[in-house]
């Protein structure tokens, strides 16, 4: 039998990748995205009781109701944007199953995509297999801003969505009030749809203010925003997130949620509308928690050849290892990780074509003991 791939340019992802070569080699992971910390322990106390009080069946198709009532209540609370319980939020099976399902549901074959360089993983090969094309803009280096003009001059009749994702994942840059009204002003008279990957919300810095789609009324009308709860309350291994649309928008999204997964681990909805109601603060208290891990990790890199660039949101330092080598980051991450003892992201996998840059991605999300063995040996090369 003769298998055609559908997904030609898809590997295992560098994540899998790097996680592997860490483990071979013994090596400091501060590639894989993830918190090497614990969940809040009444988050876990939660979740267990949830288990053992009957609740391992199915959940409703969009999400317990006490689960997107909290998330309700939330988006009012920091977005002043009130939406129905009922039919306008859905929990999903982490944030990779809602942007598969919003694609699938919107994205037909032949339309296009616009999606910011560099992009996360999952969103192209999501693309690919509805038959659509993701048309790639490069951020502008080394802020990672986006140039809207080149975004106008991207758009065509085939434009079906735009792919935003603020706080950005590699760069951590963040758009701007300013930004937003710059791609209300592109879509502003045309069917495109915004799909904003939020998945670091509560993770900006120096006091500033996360611009969710739904803080903008323009914007909301025609976004799907979504979020992950394995950021925000450390449990990536849960795989929890949710999306928040319009009606319309959120029935067609339903329409792919419900047969892709029909619904999302029960248990872990129970103990996350539970923690929410009673410790709604624990999202409040982050930009402070992680500002903090940012500080301490660039204070210990600071004596290293590493050039830090700015970090205004997520959990992502990039270094410019131009002073210690001039090979390409795929090259200098491999031997980082098996002479240096530290693993570490290149960007080039998320590029379509790759600038000559010389930058490493480093998760900071990572208790003291973690970023002291690293940083000790990023400070030998
Ligand atoms: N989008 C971005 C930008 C991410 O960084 C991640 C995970 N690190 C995801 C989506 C996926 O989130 P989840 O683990 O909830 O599927
Ligand atoms: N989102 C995580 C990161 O950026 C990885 C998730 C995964 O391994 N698929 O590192």
């Amino acid at each position: 039998m003769i298998i055609e791939t559908k997904l030609p340019k898809v590997g295992t992802t560098i994540f899998s990748v790097m996680s592997q070569l860490a483990m071979e080699h013994k090596a400091v992971n501060l590639g894989q995205g993830f918190p090497d910390f614990e969940p809040p322990q009444p988050l876990r106390d939660a979740l267990n009781r949830a288990m053992n009080d009957s609740r391992n069946q199915y959940a409703p198709m969009s999400g317990t109701a006490a689960l997107r009532e909290r998330i309700a209540s939330k988006t009012e609370r920091l977005y002043g944007r009130k939406v129905d319980v009922d039919n306008e939020i859905t929990v999903t099976s982490g944030a990779t199953e809602a942007l598969f399902a919003a694609i699938a549901a919107i994205v037909r074959a032949g339309e296009e995509v616009i999606v910011f360089d560099p992009a996360y993983d999952c969103y192209e090969p999501a693309i690919d297999l509805q038959g659509a094309r993701a048309v790639h803009i490069p951020l502008t280096v080394p802020t990672f801003a986006v140039d809207w003009q080149r975004v106008r001059d991207a758009v065509t009749p085939k434009t079906r969505m735009i792919l935003i994702n603020s706080p950005h994942n590699p760069s951590g840059a963040v758009l701007s009030a300013a930004d937003l009204d710059q791609l209300a002003a592109i879509v502003r008279d045309t069917d495109i749809v915004v799909l904003s990957d939020e998945v670091y919300e509560h993770i900006v810095y120096d006091g500033a203010r996360h611009e969710s789609m739904l803080r903008h009324p323009e914007l909301a009308e025609r976004s799907i925003v979504i979020s992950s709860f394995g950021k925000t309350y450390h449990c990536t291994g849960w795989k929890v997130g949710y999306a928040v649309a319009p009606r319309a928008l959120s029935a067609e999204f339903r329409k792919v949620h419900q047969y892709l997964t029909f619904c999302t681990f029960h248990p872990a909805q129970v103990a996350f509308a539970e923690f929410l109601a009673s410790d709604p603060a624990h999202y409040l208290e982050l930009p402070a928690f992680y500002q903090a891990k940012r500080d301490r990790f660039r204070a210990l890199l600071k004596p290293s050849k590493l050039k830090l660039l700015d970090v205004p949101g997520g959990y992502f330092q990039l270094v410019d290892y131009s002073a210690i080598s001039d090979r390409d980051d795929f090259t200098f991450s491999k031997w980082l990780v098996q002479h240096g003892g530290v693993a570490a992201v290149p960007l080039t996998p998320f590029y379509e074509t790759a600038p000559q840059t010389r930058l490493l991605r480093l998760c900071f999300a990572k208790s003291d003991a973690t970023m002291d063995a690293a940083a000790e040996r990023l400070c030998r090369l």
